[in-house]
This record gives structure tokens, sequence and C-alpha cells, in this order.
């Protein structure tokens, strides 16, 4: 009878134990979950569980708590610092939110595990990448964000490594070289989820690199699969078809410059269409005649897949479309930027869309089921193209003027860094907008002798100074209210432009999201601004001199909203009623490599930064 009883109590107390150990351990985040990852049937509201909050990248929250009634009393909650080794502390990325966690990464390949309710640190990852690494990037060891599935996180390092650590203890799982930092690739896209693989590109494409993504096994880390975004070498086997129709459309002795084609924003996986859509960069060098061209037969060789949004089977990488931005680029306009996906009414007809706003200046809206075109409408004033050819998909009709060389200049609109860089946009299906940061500016090509690796910025082959004829005057195109760079809402449907912030926004960073509460939140500068996503009416500008901005998230713990974000310096958690005394740690100066000094004050980045070619983390 004692025994009995001393054994049920035994048996009571172990599974009570295991149910204590089951409550404790939070649920993984898996395929299964990230395929309704912050939409209205999530599995696990008030997480942002990857880069885009949905697999759609619409950065649009269910979340309502924060509203047009209380937005007035947003305040700081918390705030952690981000100090980074090597003082460098820029950051692009947009943080994740899972088990009252928040995973922030910033430049140097650095991850910040943060309590999301009190800021304490829990932990801090160092890639440690390789020294020689931000002499072998263009614009700064920049990182835009984490993925996490299985338990993992997946960190992309600034060297071209891929790491997994385990998402409770930032322990490292396995490391995986992706390509090789000796050879100027390098990494700085936020890898994406796509089942049971981990999606990720390659930067270098101001260097001589052939460009490429990749999916790898979230299990080991063992390549599934590649994509090549420019063809072998001539004289090497194809590695498929696509390779091989690509090959036809490069001339001349391209291939000694690599090719370029680098994969380093855009990139959103579609569980439904099991396909993965990736956005290609520039080719290598940018002046056509480097790439074996001449000004009469420049026109024919289109360079695939360079300046392209590709899209591939997710199982196996192999093409299924392709709709190419720019044709045989010069101008950097690298078809990158984020994608949102959405199912939208256009003409009477529901249709499976994706969409692009890349450095190109143009609003690109595709039938994501098969690559057909639907609409291409500049949202800055563009010379690079005349028109849109619908009848042969959508192919622009490149201006010819818009050709320069050694002696020859051209002002080519959009200017350096693009009309729409990396900050995200963001879209909301109730107000029916896109929430779109830009710049409109101008820039003054001119072909360099050579090109030149040792070059700052890259080897992209560009003169600096002026040819010996410039700024031909080329007849301009667009809308002609958007000033000088800003944030603009557009109407996908009509592409009309619904309202505009002119000054605020653009490729100097932040970003947007939007919420089902009718709210649109956006970083820029030195403010964190709210509007009325319908009508752009402003609700709040919350100042902070602390540089960056990161993309802003917003999250939910304990019953309480927050809206997060990574400045240089600090992650900045803001909630209704929060009465936390904003840093006043004064940034390190300098962009990307700038060597920072704690004393300088940050110098506010311009409301145009299109003037600069490359400054924080354009490529
Ligand atoms: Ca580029």
């Amino acid at each position: 009878m004692k025994k009995t009883v001393l054994w049920t109590s035994a048996l009571i107390a172990a599974l009570t134990l295991i149910s204590t150990i089951i409550a404790q351990q939070p649920r993984p985040v898996d395929a299964k979950v990230l395929r309704t990852a912050g939409t209205a049937k999530d599995a696990m509201p008030g997480a942002w569980l990857t880069y885009g909050l949905t697999q759609t990248e619409q950065r649009y929250s269910q979340l309502k708590q924060i509203d047009e009634s209380n937005i007035g009393k947003l305040g700081l909650a918390w705030s952690a610092p981000l100090t980074t080794p090597g003082g460098r502390g820029g950051t692009e990325g947009t943080p994740l939110m899972w088990n009252n966690t928040i995973y922030q990464t910033m430049d140097n390949s650095i991850v910040y595990a943060l309590d999301a309710r009190t800021g304490e640190q829990k932990w801090m990852y160092d890639a440690k990448i390789d020294p020689i690494t931000p002499s072998h990037m263009c614009c700064g060891t920049h990182n835009r964000g984490l993925a996490i599935s299985d338990g993992k996180l997946i960190l992309a390092a600034n060297d071209a490594r891929l790491i997994a650590l385990d998402a409770i203890s930032g322990k490292e799982l396995w490391q995986s070289k992706v390509a090789d930092i000796n050879q100027y690739y390098s990494i700085t896209i936020a890898p994406r989820i796509a089942g049971d693989n981990v999606i990720i590109g390659v930067g270098g494409g101001e260097y001589f690199i052939r460009g490429f993504f990749a999916a790898y096994s979230l299990k080991d880390g063992k390549l599934a699969w590649k994509f090549h975004t420019v063809p072998p070498p001539p004289g090497q086997p194809f590695e498929d078809k696509a390779q091989e129709d690509a090959a036809k459309t490069w001339t001349g002795e391209w291939a000694k410059y690599g090719g370029g084609g680098a994969v380093w924003d855009g990139l959103v996986y579609d569980p439904e269409l099991n396909l993965v859509i990736a956005g290609v960069g520039n080719p290598e060098p940018w002046p056509v005649e480097m790439r074996g061209m001449t000004k009469e037969n420049w026109a024919k060789f289109a360079n695939l897949y360079t300046n392209s949004i590709v899209a591939v089977d997710a199982k196996t990488g192999k093409l299924k479309w392709y709709y190419q931005t720019v044709p045989n680029d010069a101008w950097d306009l690298d078809a990158v930027g984020g994608f949102i996906m959405a199912d939208i009414q256009i003409d009477g007809k529901a249709r499976k869309v994706v969409m692009q706003a890349p450095k190109s200046g143009v609003f690109y809206i595709i039938d994501r089921t098969n690559g057909q075109f639907i609409s291409a409408e500049p949202f800055v004033p563009i010379n690079w193209a005349t028109s849109f050819d619908k009848k042969n998909n959508g192919r622009p009709v490149i201006n010819p003027d818009a050709f320069y060389d050694q002696n020859k200049a051209v002002m080519i609109y959009p200017g350096g860094g693009g009309a729409h860089n990396w900050a995200p946009m963001s879209y909301n299906p109730n107000a029916g907008l896109v929430y779109l940061p830009y710049t409109a500016g101008s820039y003054n090509f001119v072909a360099a002798p050579e090109p030149n690796p040792k070059a700052g910025g890259g080897a992209h082959g560009l003169g600096f100074g002026g040819g010996k004829e410039r700024q031909t005057p080329m007849p301009i195109w667009g809308p002609d209210n958007v000033g000088r760079g800003g944030l603009q809402a557009r109407d996908p449907k009509t592409n009309q432009i619904k309202w505009v912030k002119t000054g605020r926004g653009g490729n100097i960073g932040g970003g947007t999201l939007t919420t089902a509460s009718n709210l649109v939140f956006q970083t820029a500068g030195t403010t964190l601004y709210a509007y009325k996503a319908d009508t752009g009416d402003e609700l709040l500008a919350v100042p902070f001199n602390l540089g960056g901005p990161a993309p802003p998230i917003t999250y939910m713990v304990d019953n309480t909203q927050y809206v997060g974000f990574a400045t240089r310096t600090h992650f900045l958690a803001m909630k209704v009623g929060g009465t936390e005394k904003m840093p006043d740690a004064p940034p390190p100066a300098g962009f990307g490599r700038g060597k920072g000094d704690p004393k300088a004050a940050p110098a506010p980045p311009p409301p145009d930064a299109g003037k600069e070619l490359h400054g924080q983390g354009k490529q």
C-alpha cells in the first residue's frame, strides 16, 4: 500500500516535471509555421519569423493594439546597446522575434539575442569574418537579417559563409562555405527558408564574380542546388539549358571579368507555386565595351540573367521563368530590392503577382505563375528607357543615347544607388497600397580605360570626374510630383501614386511596415514616422540621433504590442505609454567602411543621396 502511494507520487511528480519542461519549450518554427507566419492564420501570432514578416514579404502586420487613437502616446519601452566590435556599428538588418527574443544582425556578421520585453542581452554571436572582407566588398560589411526554422537561426556571414546557430543558446551548429571572399564573393542578403532548404545569394557584382543563388539543407548545410545568373566562361560545360540559352546573349571577351549578376537583396519563396524568385544585379564591368561589345552591337546582347527577376523550382533550382528588367545594363540598375507577392485584381482579373521597385526606377508587376509581364511604370523620372514593349512581354526599349564610353559621358536618371535600394517597402491589402521609399536623382556616367579591382567601391570600370562630352540632354519621363526622394504610397491596381511624403526615405536606409490598424511605420534618417495607411496623414515623428536606422518590425509579447528597430548604436523598442529616455550615445562617424569616431556627431544623411555613387550598403 505504502509502496503504491510512493510510486504514484513519484509518477505524478515525474509527469508534472515533464509537462513543465514541455510547457517551457517554445514551439519551434518549421515550414508549416512559416507558411502562415504573420498572416491572419498565424500559428504564432505576435512573432516576426521571416525577413518580410510573411512569406509574401508584405510586411503587413495583423497587430492592431497600436492604432490611431493611442499612437500619440507611443514612447520608448526599452533600449539595448548594440556595440559592434571593430567600431563600425552600422546596420541594415530586419530583426526576427521568436520565443520572446529579438534577433538582430549588425554589420561584420554579428548577432544579438535580446529579451523582447526588457532588452536584456541573452547572447551575442560574432562570426569573426575574414579580416580581408571589408577591402573585398564594395559598400560596407552590412547584413540584412536572419532566417529561422528547425530550431536554427541562419546567419549569412559577409565573407560568404552560411552559419546555423541554435536559436535558444546561440551555439554554432554547422557552417557552409558558399563562396570565396578571396575571389571577391561576399554576402549581405538575408537568407530565406524554402521548405527544408535555406536560400542564399552572393554579393560582389562590382567585382569579377560569376553570380549565383543557391539552396542549402537546413539540416546540415549541404548544398542542394545552385543557379548561376551568368553562363560559364566560353569553352566550359553548361550546367543546364538555362546556361546554354544565356551564353547566346553574351559576346566577346566578357568572361575575363566574371560577368557579375550578384543576388544581394531581393529573394522570395512561394510555397504554393514551389518557386524561389530572385532579383539579379548588374553585369560586370558596367561599360558595355568592357563586356566585349561596341556601340553598334551592344543592344543585341541582353547579358542574361543579369538585371532579371528569375524564378526557379524551389526543389531543383531549375529555371521556370525570368523577366529581364534592363537588358544589357550599363548603369548599375540592379534588379534588387525586396519583392512583394500579392493576389490582386488587375483589370477585373485575379492575378498572383510579384512586385519589385528596383534601382531602375520602374515599378514592375509580373504574374508570378508564369513570368508574364503586367506593367512597368516609372516611380521616379527616368531616361535609360523610352518605353516598354507590351507586345514583347514588357521588354524595355533602351534609349540609344544612354550609351557612354571613355569619351562620352551621359547623365542618367535615376542616379547612383538607384531609385530604390534595400530599404524595404510594404503592402497593405486593406488600403490597397504599396509604401515605397525612393530617391530621385541622376548620375553622370563615363567609362574608365579599364576596370580596376583595387579601386575603392569595386571594379565597375567607371571613370570619375567626367568625360570630354558631358551631360547629353535626353528626355526624362515619369512622375513629376516626387521631389528628390521620399515615401510614396502606390496603388498597384492602377499604378497611381495615392500620397507622397517628400524628403524622407529613399536609399538612405530604414524602411517601412504597415498594420491592420491602418498604420504605416517608417524609419528614415533620424526619425521614426507613423502615418495613416490610407491617407498618409502624419500621426507621429519620434526623433533619435543614433545613426542607421534599420527597418522597423512590430511584435506582441505579454499582450503588449511593440515597434522595434536597430540604430547604429542601440535597439529601440517602443510601446504605448513607454516613458524611457532615448539614449544619447553618439553614433560612430562615417558610413560602412569608416573607422568610427565616438566623439564625432553623425552627419544626418542627405535628403537626396542619389549623387553618391556608393554609400551605405548600396550595391
Ligand atoms: Ca550593382
